[in-house]
Protein backbone atom coordinates (compact mmCIF):
# COMPACT_ATOMS: atom_id res chain seq x y z
CA UNK A 1 0.00 0.00 0.00
CA UNK A 2 1.08 3.47 -0.74
CA UNK A 3 1.02 6.74 1.64
CA UNK A 4 -2.00 8.45 1.67
CA UNK A 5 -2.53 10.95 -1.07
CA UNK A 6 -0.89 8.61 -4.12
CA UNK A 7 -3.42 6.05 -2.85
CA UNK A 8 -6.35 8.52 -3.33
CA UNK A 9 -4.76 9.60 -6.46
CA UNK A 10 -4.23 6.38 -7.85
CA UNK A 11 -7.71 4.73 -6.41
CA UNK A 12 -9.53 7.56 -8.93
CA UNK A 13 -8.30 5.26 -11.99
CA UNK A 14 -5.15 4.14 -13.65
CA UNK A 15 -3.86 6.73 -15.23
CA UNK A 16 -4.92 10.12 -12.81
CA UNK A 17 -3.81 12.70 -14.41
CA UNK A 18 -5.57 11.65 -17.63
CA UNK A 19 -8.79 11.15 -15.48
CA UNK A 20 -8.75 14.39 -14.60
CA UNK A 21 -7.95 16.14 -17.74
CA UNK A 22 -10.82 13.81 -19.36
CA UNK A 23 -13.03 15.43 -16.38
CA UNK A 24 -11.96 18.86 -17.30
CA UNK A 25 -11.59 18.50 -21.38
CA UNK A 26 -15.53 18.35 -20.84
CA UNK A 27 -15.31 21.37 -18.63
CA UNK A 28 -13.82 23.71 -21.08
CA UNK A 29 -16.65 25.55 -22.24
CA UNK A 30 -17.70 26.57 -18.73
CA UNK A 31 -14.48 27.73 -18.25
CA UNK A 32 -14.43 29.66 -21.17
CA UNK A 33 -17.84 31.47 -19.80
CA UNK A 34 -16.34 32.02 -16.36
CA UNK A 35 -13.31 33.42 -18.21
CA UNK A 36 -15.58 35.62 -20.38
CA UNK A 37 -16.94 37.04 -17.28
CA UNK A 38 -13.76 37.55 -15.27
CA UNK A 39 -12.19 39.46 -18.47
CA UNK A 40 -15.76 41.39 -18.73
CA UNK A 41 -14.96 42.61 -15.32
CA UNK A 42 -11.98 44.97 -15.89
CA UNK A 43 -9.89 45.34 -12.85
CA UNK A 44 -7.00 47.92 -12.83
CA UNK A 45 -4.66 47.99 -9.98
CA UNK A 46 -5.10 51.61 -9.38
CA UNK A 47 -8.89 51.30 -9.56
CA UNK A 48 -9.63 49.82 -6.32
CA UNK A 49 -13.17 50.13 -6.70
CA UNK A 50 -13.24 47.78 -9.95
CA UNK A 51 -11.00 45.41 -8.41
CA UNK A 52 -13.41 44.79 -5.25
CA UNK A 53 -15.95 44.61 -7.68
CA UNK A 54 -13.87 41.56 -10.04
CA UNK A 55 -13.07 40.45 -6.02
CA UNK A 56 -16.47 39.67 -5.37
CA UNK A 57 -16.84 37.62 -8.52
CA UNK A 58 -13.80 35.56 -7.60
CA UNK A 59 -15.25 35.33 -3.89
CA UNK A 60 -18.54 33.96 -5.28
CA UNK A 61 -16.95 31.10 -6.79
CA UNK A 62 -15.33 30.43 -4.03
CA UNK A 63 -18.15 29.99 -2.11
CA UNK A 64 -19.82 28.23 -4.26
CA UNK A 65 -17.17 25.61 -4.05
CA UNK A 66 -17.65 25.51 -0.09
CA UNK A 67 -14.15 27.25 0.45
CA UNK A 68 -13.59 29.75 3.49
CA UNK A 69 -12.98 33.12 2.11
CA UNK A 70 -11.74 35.95 3.74
CA UNK A 71 -11.62 39.49 2.33
CA UNK A 72 -8.07 41.03 3.26
CA UNK A 73 -9.30 44.95 3.50
CA UNK A 74 -7.12 47.59 2.24
CA UNK A 75 -7.80 51.45 1.93
CA UNK A 76 -5.91 52.45 -1.44
CA UNK A 77 -5.69 48.99 -3.39
CA UNK A 78 -8.28 46.62 -3.99
CA UNK A 79 -8.91 43.74 -1.33
CA UNK A 80 -6.77 40.78 -1.43
CA UNK A 81 -8.27 37.48 -1.39
CA UNK A 82 -7.94 34.30 0.69
CA UNK A 83 -9.45 31.14 -0.27
CA UNK A 84 -9.23 27.78 2.06
CA UNK A 85 -9.94 24.79 1.04
CA UNK A 86 -9.71 20.95 2.18
CA UNK A 87 -11.32 17.70 1.19
CA UNK A 88 -11.52 14.92 4.21
CA UNK A 89 -13.10 15.33 7.17
CA UNK A 90 -10.44 17.34 9.59
CA UNK A 91 -8.36 20.30 8.47
CA UNK A 92 -4.66 19.22 7.31
CA UNK A 93 -2.21 20.63 9.54
CA UNK A 94 0.10 21.00 6.02
CA UNK A 95 -0.93 23.86 3.76
CA UNK A 96 0.18 24.18 0.15
CA UNK A 97 -0.63 28.08 -1.11
CA UNK A 98 -1.19 28.87 -4.64
CA UNK A 99 -0.84 32.22 -5.50
CA UNK A 100 -2.12 34.60 -7.75
CA UNK A 101 -3.45 38.08 -8.40
CA UNK A 102 -7.17 39.79 -9.34
CA UNK A 103 -5.19 43.25 -11.45
CA UNK A 104 -4.73 43.83 -14.73
CA UNK A 105 -2.55 46.39 -16.17
CA UNK A 106 -4.98 47.98 -18.32
CA UNK A 107 -6.86 51.00 -17.87
CA UNK A 108 -10.34 51.11 -17.35
CA UNK A 109 -12.12 51.03 -20.83
CA UNK A 110 -9.28 48.46 -22.39
CA UNK A 111 -11.72 45.91 -22.22
CA UNK A 112 -14.43 48.22 -25.05
CA UNK A 113 -11.53 48.71 -27.17
CA UNK A 114 -10.19 44.94 -27.42
CA UNK A 115 -13.42 43.05 -25.76
CA UNK A 116 -12.91 39.48 -24.75
CA UNK A 117 -13.85 37.14 -27.96
CA UNK A 118 -13.35 33.25 -28.95
CA UNK A 119 -11.95 32.30 -32.14
CA UNK A 120 -9.03 29.69 -33.80
CA UNK A 121 -9.03 27.61 -30.19
CA UNK A 122 -7.83 31.23 -28.42
CA UNK A 123 -9.38 33.48 -25.83
CA UNK A 124 -8.23 37.39 -26.58
CA UNK A 125 -8.77 40.41 -24.20
CA UNK A 126 -7.26 42.46 -21.52
CA UNK A 127 -5.78 40.24 -18.96
CA UNK A 128 -6.85 36.17 -20.58
CA UNK A 129 -3.54 35.13 -20.48
CA UNK A 130 -2.00 37.48 -17.21
CA UNK A 131 -4.07 36.01 -14.95
CA UNK A 132 -7.84 35.63 -15.18
CA UNK A 133 -6.82 32.51 -16.95
CA UNK A 134 -4.85 30.89 -13.86
CA UNK A 135 -7.87 32.35 -11.66
CA UNK A 136 -10.09 29.91 -13.72
CA UNK A 137 -8.02 26.74 -13.98
CA UNK A 138 -7.65 27.13 -9.76
CA UNK A 139 -11.06 26.60 -9.52
CA UNK A 140 -11.68 23.80 -12.33
CA UNK A 141 -9.22 22.17 -10.51
CA UNK A 142 -10.40 22.06 -7.80
CA UNK A 143 -13.66 21.08 -8.93
CA UNK A 144 -11.93 18.04 -10.89
CA UNK A 145 -10.17 16.99 -7.84
CA UNK A 146 -13.98 16.45 -6.27
CA UNK A 147 -15.32 14.80 -9.33
CA UNK A 148 -12.46 12.02 -9.34
CA UNK A 149 -13.18 11.80 -5.84
CA UNK A 150 -9.42 12.56 -5.02
CA UNK A 151 -8.51 14.20 -1.68
CA UNK A 152 -5.27 15.87 -1.36
CA UNK A 153 -3.79 15.25 2.13
CA UNK A 154 -2.81 19.00 2.53
CA UNK A 155 -5.46 22.42 2.57
CA UNK A 156 -5.14 24.61 -0.18
CA UNK A 157 -4.79 28.41 0.57
CA UNK A 158 -5.59 30.60 -2.27
CA UNK A 159 -3.92 34.08 -2.22
CA UNK A 160 -5.54 36.42 -4.72
CA UNK A 161 -3.66 39.70 -3.95
CA UNK A 162 -4.66 43.03 -5.49
CA UNK A 163 -1.74 44.66 -6.58
CA UNK A 164 0.49 42.45 -7.93
CA UNK A 165 1.25 44.83 -10.92
CA UNK A 166 2.45 47.49 -8.78
CA UNK A 167 5.11 45.66 -6.87
CA UNK A 168 2.64 44.11 -4.17
CA UNK A 169 3.23 46.63 -1.75
CA UNK A 170 0.18 46.25 0.08
CA UNK A 171 0.21 42.47 -0.32
CA UNK A 172 4.01 41.46 0.22
CA UNK A 173 3.56 40.84 3.76
CA UNK A 174 0.63 38.31 3.58
CA UNK A 175 1.78 36.45 1.13
CA UNK A 176 5.41 35.96 3.02
CA UNK A 177 3.25 34.77 6.03
CA UNK A 178 1.08 32.25 4.03
CA UNK A 179 4.30 30.88 2.43
CA UNK A 180 6.14 30.89 5.62
CA UNK A 181 2.98 28.35 6.64
CA UNK A 182 3.18 26.21 3.63
CA UNK A 183 5.16 23.10 2.23
CA UNK A 184 4.99 24.74 -1.20
CA UNK A 185 4.12 27.21 -3.23
CA UNK A 186 2.41 27.11 -6.44
CA UNK A 187 2.04 30.31 -8.83
CA UNK A 188 -0.43 30.45 -11.66
CA UNK A 189 1.36 33.37 -13.48
CA UNK A 190 1.57 32.51 -17.25
CA UNK A 191 3.90 30.29 -18.68
CA UNK A 192 6.67 30.87 -20.48
CA UNK A 193 6.65 30.35 -24.61
CA UNK A 194 4.02 29.01 -26.72
CA UNK A 195 5.11 25.42 -25.32
CA UNK A 196 3.81 26.33 -21.69
CA UNK A 197 7.00 26.15 -20.05
CA UNK A 198 7.36 26.33 -16.06
CA UNK A 199 8.98 29.27 -14.69
CA UNK A 200 11.35 27.65 -12.16
CA UNK A 201 13.65 30.46 -11.80
CA UNK A 202 13.45 34.18 -12.06
CA UNK A 203 15.85 37.21 -11.97
CA UNK A 204 15.74 38.99 -8.29
CA UNK A 205 14.88 42.80 -9.61
CA UNK A 206 15.69 46.32 -7.81
CA UNK A 207 15.67 49.81 -8.96
CA UNK A 208 17.91 52.96 -8.22
CA UNK A 209 17.63 56.91 -8.74
CA UNK A 210 20.63 58.90 -9.15
CA UNK A 211 20.54 62.83 -8.58
CA UNK A 212 22.79 64.77 -9.65
CA UNK A 213 23.28 68.76 -8.67
CA UNK A 214 26.02 70.79 -10.56
CA UNK A 215 25.97 74.35 -10.81
CA UNK A 216 24.22 76.35 -14.13
CA UNK A 217 26.00 78.72 -15.95
CA UNK A 218 26.33 80.23 -19.71
CA UNK A 219 27.18 77.16 -22.10
CA UNK A 220 29.63 79.64 -24.23
CA UNK A 221 32.18 80.34 -21.17
CA UNK A 222 34.44 77.57 -21.73
CA UNK A 223 33.55 74.62 -19.37
CA UNK A 224 37.52 74.59 -17.72
CA UNK A 225 36.90 78.07 -16.50
CA UNK A 226 36.69 78.59 -12.91
CA UNK A 227 32.95 79.86 -12.06
CA UNK A 228 31.41 78.51 -15.92
CA UNK A 229 29.41 76.09 -13.74
CA UNK A 230 29.28 72.60 -13.40
CA UNK A 231 27.64 70.33 -15.81
CA UNK A 232 25.19 67.85 -14.71
CA UNK A 233 24.74 66.17 -17.71
CA UNK A 234 27.87 65.35 -18.01
CA UNK A 235 28.30 63.61 -14.42
CA UNK A 236 25.20 61.45 -15.17
CA UNK A 237 26.80 60.87 -18.14
CA UNK A 238 29.68 59.81 -16.38
CA UNK A 239 27.72 57.90 -13.57
CA UNK A 240 26.14 55.92 -15.89
CA UNK A 241 29.34 54.79 -17.60
CA UNK A 242 30.59 53.90 -14.07
CA UNK A 243 27.59 51.62 -13.15
CA UNK A 244 27.92 49.61 -16.60
CA UNK A 245 30.74 48.22 -15.24
CA UNK A 246 28.55 46.16 -12.74
CA UNK A 247 26.93 44.14 -15.45
CA UNK A 248 28.12 40.52 -15.07
CA UNK A 249 26.91 38.16 -17.65
CA UNK A 250 28.22 34.76 -15.67
CA UNK A 251 26.76 35.95 -12.59
CA UNK A 252 22.84 37.19 -14.25
CA UNK A 253 23.71 40.91 -13.35
CA UNK A 254 21.84 43.17 -15.78
CA UNK A 255 22.42 47.31 -14.50
CA UNK A 256 20.69 49.31 -17.57
CA UNK A 257 19.56 53.36 -17.03
CA UNK A 258 16.37 52.81 -18.46
CA UNK A 259 15.16 56.65 -17.59
CA UNK A 260 17.16 59.69 -17.50
CA UNK A 261 16.39 63.49 -17.74
CA UNK A 262 18.40 66.86 -17.17
CA UNK A 263 19.02 70.46 -18.03
CA UNK A 264 16.83 73.06 -19.48
CA UNK A 265 18.03 74.80 -22.46
CA UNK A 266 20.62 74.21 -24.91
CA UNK A 267 22.82 77.24 -24.02
CA UNK A 268 22.70 77.08 -20.45
CA UNK A 269 25.15 74.93 -18.00
CA UNK A 270 22.46 72.14 -16.59
CA UNK A 271 22.48 72.01 -13.07
CA UNK A 272 20.40 69.42 -12.56
CA UNK A 273 20.25 65.75 -13.92
CA UNK A 274 18.36 62.66 -12.83
CA UNK A 275 18.61 58.63 -14.31
CA UNK A 276 16.62 55.47 -13.09
CA UNK A 277 18.38 52.47 -12.99
CA UNK A 278 17.07 48.64 -13.43
CA UNK A 279 18.99 46.16 -11.50
CA UNK A 280 18.43 42.40 -12.49
CA UNK A 281 20.27 39.50 -10.55
CA UNK A 282 20.16 35.76 -10.80
CA UNK A 283 21.69 35.00 -7.18
CA UNK A 284 20.73 36.47 -3.58
CA UNK A 285 24.07 36.33 -2.34
CA UNK A 286 24.96 39.12 -5.03
CA UNK A 287 22.87 41.85 -3.22
CA UNK A 288 25.31 43.61 -0.56
CA UNK A 289 27.75 43.52 -3.70
CA UNK A 290 25.24 45.63 -5.50
CA UNK A 291 24.35 47.75 -2.86
CA UNK A 292 27.66 48.23 -1.61
CA UNK A 293 28.39 49.24 -5.62
CA UNK A 294 25.89 51.97 -5.76
CA UNK A 295 26.44 52.79 -2.36
CA UNK A 296 30.57 53.49 -3.46
CA UNK A 297 29.83 55.84 -6.18
CA UNK A 298 31.46 59.27 -5.83
CA UNK A 299 31.32 62.34 -7.93
CA UNK A 300 33.42 62.61 -10.97
CA UNK A 301 33.52 66.23 -12.49
CA UNK A 302 35.01 68.47 -9.82
CA UNK A 303 32.65 70.12 -7.56
CA UNK A 304 29.55 68.13 -8.72
CA UNK A 305 27.08 66.25 -5.69
CA UNK A 306 25.48 63.06 -6.29
CA UNK A 307 22.67 61.27 -4.38
CA UNK A 308 21.95 57.70 -4.95
CA UNK A 309 18.89 55.92 -3.73
CA UNK A 310 16.85 53.08 -3.73
CA UNK A 311 18.81 49.17 -4.80
CA UNK A 312 17.80 45.55 -4.79
CA UNK A 313 14.74 44.46 -2.85
CA UNK A 314 13.28 41.64 -4.61
CA UNK A 315 15.21 38.66 -4.43
CA UNK A 316 15.98 36.04 -7.11
CA UNK A 317 13.51 32.68 -7.24
CA UNK A 318 16.96 30.41 -7.64
CA UNK A 319 16.40 26.54 -8.76
CA UNK A 320 17.19 24.91 -5.56
CA UNK A 321 17.18 21.07 -5.51
CA UNK A 322 13.51 21.29 -3.98
CA UNK A 323 12.53 22.94 -6.76
CA UNK A 324 13.64 20.45 -9.31
CA UNK A 325 12.01 18.00 -7.47
CA UNK A 326 8.83 19.56 -7.77
CA UNK A 327 9.57 20.39 -11.52
CA UNK A 328 10.08 16.97 -12.46
CA UNK A 329 6.71 15.99 -10.24
CA UNK A 330 4.93 18.35 -12.35
CA UNK A 331 6.84 16.80 -16.02
CA UNK A 332 6.09 13.06 -14.89
CA UNK A 333 1.52 14.37 -14.43
CA UNK A 334 2.12 16.26 -18.16
CA UNK A 335 3.57 12.91 -18.94
CA UNK A 336 0.72 10.52 -17.43
CA UNK A 337 -1.27 12.98 -20.15
CA UNK A 338 0.94 12.47 -23.07
CA UNK A 339 2.01 15.74 -22.70
CA UNK A 340 5.63 17.66 -22.91
CA UNK A 341 6.48 20.17 -20.26
CA UNK A 342 9.35 21.85 -20.13
CA UNK A 343 11.02 24.81 -17.88
CA UNK A 344 12.06 28.08 -18.29
CA UNK A 345 14.56 30.82 -16.23
CA UNK A 346 12.86 34.41 -16.78
CA UNK A 347 14.37 37.59 -16.04
CA UNK A 348 10.65 39.15 -15.27
CA UNK A 349 9.99 39.35 -11.69
CA UNK A 350 6.54 37.67 -9.42
CA UNK A 351 5.12 36.86 -6.23
CA UNK A 352 7.06 33.57 -5.99
CA UNK A 353 10.48 35.96 -5.55
CA UNK A 354 9.08 36.36 -1.99
CA UNK A 355 7.99 33.17 -1.57
CA UNK A 356 10.80 31.31 -2.93
CA UNK A 357 13.22 33.65 -0.94
CA UNK A 358 11.97 32.50 2.15
CA UNK A 359 13.16 28.95 1.12
CA UNK A 360 9.55 27.52 0.49
CA UNK A 361 9.65 25.46 -2.82
CA UNK A 362 8.30 27.46 -5.43
CA UNK A 363 7.00 26.37 -8.90
CA UNK A 364 5.99 29.50 -11.13
CA UNK A 365 4.22 29.78 -14.46
CA UNK A 366 1.70 27.11 -13.58
CA UNK A 367 -0.83 29.74 -15.36
CA UNK A 368 -2.17 29.21 -19.07
CA UNK A 369 -0.43 29.17 -22.38
CA UNK A 370 -0.86 32.00 -24.15
CA UNK A 371 1.27 35.40 -25.14
CA UNK A 372 0.84 39.26 -25.23
CA UNK A 373 0.75 39.94 -22.04
CA UNK A 374 0.70 43.84 -21.27
CA UNK A 375 -0.67 44.31 -24.79
CA UNK A 376 -3.49 45.11 -26.81
CA UNK A 377 -2.38 41.54 -28.94
CA UNK A 378 -3.39 39.60 -24.66
CA UNK A 379 -4.55 35.85 -25.41
CA UNK A 380 -4.52 32.48 -24.11
CA UNK A 381 -4.89 29.10 -25.94
CA UNK A 382 -8.17 27.58 -25.56
CA UNK A 383 -6.75 23.98 -24.62
CA UNK A 384 -4.70 25.25 -22.02
CA UNK A 385 -7.42 25.85 -19.53
CA UNK A 386 -8.35 21.86 -18.81
CA UNK A 387 -4.50 21.21 -19.70
CA UNK A 388 -3.41 23.15 -17.44
CA UNK A 389 -6.31 22.80 -15.24
CA UNK A 390 -5.54 18.75 -14.94
CA UNK A 391 -1.62 19.76 -14.09
CA UNK A 392 -2.16 21.63 -11.19
CA UNK A 393 -4.92 19.35 -9.72
CA UNK A 394 -2.45 16.75 -10.93
CA UNK A 395 0.19 18.68 -8.03
CA UNK A 396 -2.50 19.49 -5.74
CA UNK A 397 -3.34 15.73 -5.41
CA UNK A 398 0.57 14.60 -4.96
CA UNK A 399 2.39 17.03 -3.22
ZN1 LIG B 1 0.79 38.50 -13.80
Amino acid sequence: MKNGPNRNYESAGRLSAKVLLRVLRKREPGMTRLLGEFVRCESPSHNKAAVDRFGRIVAREWKRRGANVRVVRQAEYGNHLRAEIWFGERRPRKQILIVGHLDTVYPMGTHALTPFRVSDGRAWGPGTFDMKGGLVIALFAVDALRAAGVIPAKRLVFFWNSDEETGSKTSRRDIEREALRSETALVLEPAAGSEGRLKTARKGAGSAEIVVTGRSGHAGIAPHLPGAGINAVHELALQIVELMKMNDRRRGITVQATVAAGGTVSNVIPEHARAKIDIRHAHTADVPRINRALRALRPIVPGARIEVSGGVNRPPMERTPAVEKLFARAKAIMGEMGLPLDEAWVGGVSDGNFTAALGVPTLDGLGVVGDGAHSPREYLLLRSLPERAALLAGLLATL
